[in-house]
């Protein structure tokens, strides 16, 4: 069946929805295929970020925390926010948002994986040929939309395990583990959920299973859902993230933190940028490389490509202070962890404003 529209998304997660929702508020034509039979399923995400999220329904904030703890053997450092950080139900969120694309007339086509492109049309696995004026890729990290467009996605990929463990645990305290076992690259957290429950995980270059099961033996941990969850995170600035009649959002254009890998607020930011340029684009009939390279691409570097480079320090930063246990215990003693909470904002963005 061939199948035309206005605006064309590849993706139902949270990048997807919310662009979806903005195009289709203004009457666009508008249809956002999702591989998956449920929106929010499977659900791949420790479910922390800053209040820069927006407001959601009380039901998805699961828990608030307002400490990081930073560890490294028995060395450690907190930091404390100046606003609470929210632990949200991510499945809700995502169906939260698949509600509000329908509210605004988005169509959401389940069960349909993107799986090439023929004279135009995006062909999927249920053998359907779907057209429209303009593309949307917000099918993530591996985006298949990136591949056909000839938009390269940057090579630095993490693979990521996570699971809800059992435990005695500091409710309103996020720790990060920095131990080289735990992970070769960046971290493994324990997010709390309750002073019994956590999302304990990690994320690395390599194979990240034994690592995976060393941490919860080391923790003492006991997992209470069967399910391990898995996926992959790419970052880095990608050089270009549109083309003709067709742009990136969310983690296919490697809108995530370098140094926390948290997506959620960027992916909101962005998706908003990216609905304003695909709108302008529709009503003038306007879809070549410059004109979405210069609504789009140019508009979200300026918006968040200044927290991007910072993300990309800290992680620097940190994988300095890494090699050198004592560096956490200093933090501490010297007070720079104090200073830090007051001065380093969660998402690097500081006082830039953010488009509503
Ligand atoms: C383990 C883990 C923990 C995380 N924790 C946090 C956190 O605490 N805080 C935070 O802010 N971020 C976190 N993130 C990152 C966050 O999940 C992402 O940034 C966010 O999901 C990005 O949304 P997106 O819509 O851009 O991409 P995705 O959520 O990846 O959505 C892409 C969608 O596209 C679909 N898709 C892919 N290929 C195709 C295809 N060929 N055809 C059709 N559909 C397709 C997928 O099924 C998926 O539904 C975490 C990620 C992982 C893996």
């Amino acid at each position: 069946m061939r199948i035309g529209c206005d605006a064309l998304i590849v993706g139902g997660g949270p990048s997807g929805l919310s662009t979806g929702s903005f195009i289709s508020k203004r009457g666009f034509k508008t249809i956002i295929l999702e591989e998956h039979r449920e929106i929010g399923r499977p659900e791949q995400c420790a479910g922390l970020v800053s209040w820069r999220i927006g407001k959601l329904p009380q039901k998805l904030v699961l828990n608030r925390v307002d400490t990081a703890r930073f560890c490294l053997g028995n060395k450690s450092f907190e930091v404390y926010s100046k606003k609470d950080m929210l632990v949200i139900d991510r499945a809700g969120y995502d169906k939260h948002l698949a509600e509000n694309a329908l509210a605004e007339g988005a169509e959401i086509r389940l069960g349909e994986r993107v799986i090439g492109l023929k004279e135009g049309c995006v062909v999927t696995s249920m053998g359907n040929h779907y057209s429209g004026r303009i593309l949307v890729g917000a099918d993530g990290p591996n985006s298949i939309v990136a591949r056909l467009t000839g938009l390269k996605q940057p090579g630095n990929l993490l693979f990521a395990l996570q699971c809800v463990a059992k435990g005695v645990f500091e409710q309103h305290v996020v720790e990060l583990r920095f131990e080289p076992e735990f992970s070769n690259e960046v971290f493994a957290w324990i997010i709390p959920l309750s002073r019994s429950r956590a999302r304990v995980g990690l994320l690395t270059s390599d194979n990240p299973w034994p690592r995976f099961r060393l941490l919860l033996k080391r923790l003492g941990m006991r997992r209470v859902e069967a399910r391990v969850v898995g996926d992959s995170i790419r970052f880095g600035l990608m050089s270009k993230t549109s083309a003709s009649r067709v742009i990136l959002v969310g983690d296919a254009a490697c809108q995530v933190k370098p140094f926390s890998l948290g997506g959620l607020v960027y992916s909101r930011i962005c998706s908003r940028i990216a609905g304003d340029s695909c709108i302008t684009a529709l009503e003038r009939n306007l879809f070549d490389g410059g004109f979405l390279a210069e609504t789009y691409d140019s508009v979200w570097r300026r918006t968040i490509g200044g927290a991007l480079e910072k993300g990309l320090r800290m992680r620097i930063l940190f994988n300095l202070m890494r090699r050198m246990p004592v560096s956490f215990a200093l933090t501490r003693i010297l007070g720079l962890n104090l200073l830090a909470g007051r001065v380093l904002d969660p998402d690097f963005l500081g006082k830039n404003p953010i488009p509503e």
